[in-house]
């Protein structure tokens, strides 16, 4: 069975302009959607040179090639929307020193009058060289790989390597007509048209997972000292508690509130304070393990969960903490700003919900306070010692 090429083609400058004209009022006018509209710009310009290429037959030489070298500069333009997404921004210089090489080689083709099997060989050879690029741009990308990036890298390669077959079926044939009805032509672009269709759904299903990926990191995460928050927190400290339960290991839970913090913003001022939050924030990121769960509750309280640790064992933890946090103040022109944090510690075991260890080491912490703060408390029958930390005998 044989396939209209033309028809193919017209096909795909229709979905190219429906793409590019849909991407382009989905990124909108906004500085952050820079690599989206040079994607959406790059399918209007590949769509209006498809448009071109075939009403070829229309224009008197050089202009019968004006649709190819326009279809060439789109996909430039979608290489450097992928290099752009990639965060390969230091990139675009090359991949426009490339291009130019491949714009004269392909305009001395033209000045030359090179016949039409040559012109093919190298519009294969430059789109080649472009999809190529772009296939290797988007797997040097530094972001998470993902599966539709993965594929995305392949439909790309896959296209360069149609291009590199056409260019050699162009080379290796004598009299070669672009709209031939040989097979192997048709094949190339049946294949080229079924992976152009990919490459697009595949950038934006990526765009997708970006915007995903953000909603999820500002619905979870505490924008100021970036640990989760309190909602997050709560999900993944019952997720912890559900699986140490099964495995039978001991699960203590900490809260934290920062002393006299209302002093702090008074005396600083409110930036101070919201540094001094940030200055918690990295020291919890710091000093737990990556098993441990921490997050702020709102304000200047925070909490943690430790899987795998006993009342006992994370009574050091805590201490540890207190005493970084002590020596992380926050330097002010009117002299540091100290921190210091009260803590109450519970654990887990024996069946209790998370809300009632929660409430537990909440009731610690207002002991720690009213114990003159800035010390943590693991028990409600308090005994102090000179360090700071409470601990009961039998523990
Ligand atoms: P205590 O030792 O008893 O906990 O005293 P405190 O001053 O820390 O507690 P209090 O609840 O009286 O004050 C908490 C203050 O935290 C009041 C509020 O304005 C401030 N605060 C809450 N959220 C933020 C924030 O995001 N940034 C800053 N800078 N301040 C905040
Ligand atoms: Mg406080
Ligand atoms: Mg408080």
């Amino acid at each position: 069975m044989g396939f209209d090429t033309k028809t193919l083609w017209m096909t795909l400058a229709i979905s190219d302009l429906v793409f590019g004209l849909l991407m382009m009022l989905y990124a909108g006018p906004g500085e952050s959607r820079g690599a989206l509209r040079a994607w959406a710009s790059a399918q209007l310009l590949k769509g209006l040179a498809i448009a071109l290429i075939i009403a070829k037959s229309a224009f008197v030489h050089p202009w019968t090639f004006a649709g190819n070298l326009l279809y060439l500069a789109g996909h430039f333009l979608e290489l450097l929307a992928f290099l752009s997404y990639a965060g390969l921004g230091h990139r675009l210089r090359g991949a426009a020193l490339v291009f130019a090489g491949l714009a004269a080689a392909y305009l001395a083709g033209i000045a030359a009058q090179a016949t039409a099997g040559a012109m093919a060989v190298l519009f294969s050879s430059c789109l080649f060289a472009l999809y190529g690029l772009s296939a290797v741009a988007l797997s040097a990308s530094n972001r998470r790989r993902s599966p539709v990036q993965i594929m995305l890298v392949a439909s790309n390669g896959l296209i360069a390597l149609t291009a590199l077959v056409r260019a050699g079926l162009a080379w290796s044939s004598h009299g070669w007509d672009p709209q031939s009805a040989a097979l192997a032509n048709q094949a190339m672009f049946l294949l080229g048209y079924v992976f152009s269709l990919c490459d697009g759904f595949c950038f934006l299903l990526l765009v997708k997972e970006d915007a995903d990926r953000s909603l999820l990191r500002m619905a979870t995460t505490d924008q100021l000292t970036g640990i989760a928050n309190r909602a997050h927190f709560l999900d993944l400290a019952e997720d912890r508690r559900r699986l140490s339960l099964r495995s039978g290991q001991p699960v203590a839970v900490v809260m934290m509130d920062v002393d006299l913090f209302k002093r702090i913003n008074d005396q600083f001022g409110h930036a101070t304070g919201d540094e001094v939050l940030r200055r918690v924030g990295r020291v919890l990121r710091e000093h737990l393990r990556d098993v441990d769960v921490c997050g702020r509750l709102g304000g200047e309280e925070f909490a943690m969960v430790l899987p795998g640790t006993s009342l006992a064992a994370a009574l050091p933890v805590a201490e540890r903490l207190r005493t970084a946090l002590a020596e992380a103040a926050v330097d002010t022109g009117a002299g540091p700003a100290r921190i210091t944090v009260s803590m109450g510690i519970a654990d887990l075991g024996g069946g209790r919900s998370l809300e009632q260890a929660m409430s537990e080491a909440d009731g610690r912490l207002y002991r720690a306070k009213a114990e003159g703060r800035n010390r943590v408390v693991a028990v409600s029958e308090t005994i102090p010692d000179r360090a700071g930390a409470s601990l009961s005998p039998a523990l």
